[in-house]
């Protein structure tokens, strides 16, 4: 985030646990889907939210909007609280924040054509006249490279990319600050990802949104993001600029994932994890990560990390990192 400028978003120590029953003759588990995530975004910037399924990215996707409750921790919009949902005060705040999820087919209602579903926000906020809402949705249309004659089709008339472009039209129609997508990429093909990722970077440079991209793929995060903060059940372990996150990660997980991706013309070499993917049910004590940590040491099990300043304005939660190593050398 630059300088003084007060973020858009600020969330504090977010926690969120859930009871999951695996069985009728289980006793119920108690999930940590999030836990003690603490993030901050400014106006005009895409936040890139990255880590493997099951790490809790969709549900502080879905705490940073109001659509779930933390059972600590809070959300600041535009310096003031998130008000609870179903709140009057929520619902005038929901045209200021939008979401668009994975799965553009689920988000249409079957039943409406994509013209009546991008005008609902529009009615339901009660913003101009009717006039103006027509020419408002069909202005929408445009921004989002679709034709006139969209406006008339159902939703299994349109391709899958299409179709997304119609969910982002319906979530631009209130001009929002603040856009969270879950994932909107990964239902697409590839090639249509891309078309859909230029078009979002496009919309939010020239609307000056903010913006939370989730995904589990960081080629298609680096492709958007100002920053990048990576996830690993349920907390963050490392954030910072994209580039420095991308080119030198400090996290023992964060270099795994880059080692993964490829990279025309450069050979790295890939780190692969061994031990079993994270699973928010069975949260690890200590350094949630060190099961799978290839450098971890035996007080890595002991004490958990907390996110500390690194280098080049990084956060960063690890023992081996930036002024953890004072700590290091007290408990060794
Ligand atoms: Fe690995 Fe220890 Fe760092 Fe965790 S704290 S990432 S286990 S070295």
């Amino acid at each position: 985030m630059t300088g003084t400028t007060p973020p858009i978003l600020q969330a504090d120590d977010l926690v969120r646990r859930y009871r999951l029953r695996q069985g009728l003759f289980h006793r119920p588990t108690m999930v940590h889907a999030v836990n003690g995530l603490s993030l901050r975004l400014a106006r005009g910037e895409t936040l890139g939210l990255v880590g493997e399924s099951g790490c809790g990215k969709s549900t502080t996707g879905r705490l940073l909007i109001g659509l779930d409750r933390p059972d600590a921790g809070t959300v600041c919009f535009g310096g003031k609280a998130l008000p609870a949902m179903g709140d009057i005060r929520w619902r005038r705040l929901r045209m200021r924040i939008q979401m668009v999820f994975q799965d553009p087919l689920a988000a249409l209602d079957p039943r409406l054509t994509i013209g009546a579903q991008i005008a609902e926000p529009l009615e339901i906020h009660r913003l101009g006249s009717r006039s103006e809402r027509e020419g408002r949705v069909e202005a929408l249309l445009a921004d989002v490279g679709l034709r006139t004659d969209h406006l008339r089709r159902y939703p299994h008339e349109l391709s899958g990319g299409q179709r997304q472009r119609a969910v982002l039209a319906r979530a631009l129609a209130t001009d929002p600050d603040l856009i969270v997508c879950d994932e909107p990429v990964s239902a697409l093909d590839v090639s249509i990802q891309a078309q859909v990722i230029n078009l979002l970077r496009d919309l939010q440079a020239r609307r000056h949104m903010a913006m939370i991209f989730i995904s589990h793929d960081l080629r298609v995060v680096r492709l958007i993001s100002n920053r990048i903060a990576v996830m690993y059940l349920g907390a963050i372990v490392e954030e910072g600029a994209s580039e420095a996150v991308l080119l030198d990660p400090l996290h023992p997980y964060s270099r795994a994932l880059v080692s993964a991706v490829p990279r025309p013309g450069r050979r790295r070499s890939r780190t692969i994890l061994q031990g079993d993917p994270p699973d928010p049910a069975a949260r690890p004590g200590g350094c949630a990560f060190h099961p799978r940590c290839p450098v971890a040491l035996p007080l890595c099990a002991r004490f958990a990390p907390e996110l500390r300043p690194a280098p080049d304005g990084r956060r960063v939660a690890c023992h081996l990192i930036g002024d953890h190593g004072g700590e290091l050398n007290k408990e060794a």
